[in-house]
């Protein structure tokens, strides 16, 4: 039997555009994406014996057949490769928040694609594994690489960035679940009215200004979601009260974050966040997907 495991990181967006909608019911997306340091620790074995694929949640009671996205993931490496299943366990220790906008399922299914082909010795291409990552979800390529990167297409075009200038995040998921799906469906019959400059959030980013990739933040989703649930606003404002230079949603929801130059302060807002809110993480931005532990 082999093991091996990864610390299998969240990501947050800094500018989330949506673009347009094709035939196929997909969104064109424009994003700059960010892994961050909270993150789940996914362990894989192969060759336990069993023939079969076994996964088990600690810390949350997400399924463990394939309704789970990185069991999926092992399905599909085993369909790709045409290598008989000798056993595959999966352990996922979840820290990050499930439906948040926060890519937890992507990155586990990210974190199994990379561990199988070390184990297995597939050396697969990093091509083969981001299309492999693009059948299991529009995020997975993207949790494959981590980092600081731009993605468009449905978010499986990805240009590397330079490394963001690093600050303090403060990450505070409210207790409620937003639908992916149902807040896209929104968005098409939305009139947006502000979009984010992704141009100059680029060039931020190049810059390596942390003061101005804060004032770029933009997310399209959020005045959709904040609609349904005020809450992802009042989070917002709590966040700049508390001395962070400017604080967006994440993804589809509803997951709130906010930028911080001062060590002190984010410590605060942290503090004061995780009176009223569990789910209030301390974190910074992490320079890649999945880190071998
Ligand atoms: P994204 O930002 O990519 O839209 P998200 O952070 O909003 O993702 P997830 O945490 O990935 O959302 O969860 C979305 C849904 O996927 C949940 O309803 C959850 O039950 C399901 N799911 C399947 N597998 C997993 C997994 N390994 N971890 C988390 N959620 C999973």
């Amino acid at each position: 039997m082999k093991q091996a495991a990864v610390k299998a990181h969240a990501k947050i967006n800094l500018t989330l555009d949506v673009t347009g909608k094709r035939p196929d019911g997909y969104h064109d997306v424009c994003m700059v994406m960010q892994s961050i340091g909270v993150h789940d620790v996914v362990t894989v074995s192969v060759g336990t014996g069993s023939g079969e694929i076994s996964l088990h949640t600690v810390g949350s009671d997400l399924p463990s057949d394939n309704r789970n996205l990185a069991y999926r993931a092992a399905e599909l490496f085993l369909k790709e490769t045409g290598i008989t299943c000798d056993g595959i366990s999966i352990t996922i220790e979840k820290h990050i928040p499930v439906a948040a906008g926060l890519a937890g399922g992507s990155t586990n299914a990210a974190a199994v694609l990379v561990l199988l082909d070390q184990l297995y010795d597939t050396q697969l291409s990093m091509e083969k594994r981001m299309e492999m990552g693009c059948k299991l979800g529009a995020d997975v390529p993207f949790c494959i690489a981590g980092g600081t990167m731009l993605a468009e297409g449905i978010g499986e075009k990805l240009t590397k960035l330079p490394d963001a200038p690093q600050m303090h995040v403060v990450l505070c998921k409210p207790p409620f679940a937003v639908s992916t799906p149902a807040i896209y469906r929104a968005i098409d019959s939305a009139e947006i009215a502000v979009r984010p400059d992704t141009v100059a959030m680029l060039r931020a980013i190049e810059a390596g200004s942390a003061a101005e990739v804060s004032q770029y933040l933009c997310n399209v989703m959020q005045p959709i979601t904040a609609e349904l649930h005020p809450e992802v606003t009042q989070i917002c404002d709590t966040m700049k009260a508390n001395g962070a230079l400017n604080a967006i949603m994440s993804g589809s929801g509803p997951s709130v974050f906010g930028l911080f130059d001062d060590r002190d302060k984010a410590e605060r807002a942290c503090a004061v966040l995780a009176k009223q809110y569990e789910e209030t993480f301390l974190t910074d931005f992490s320079c890649a997907g999945q880190i071998n532990l």
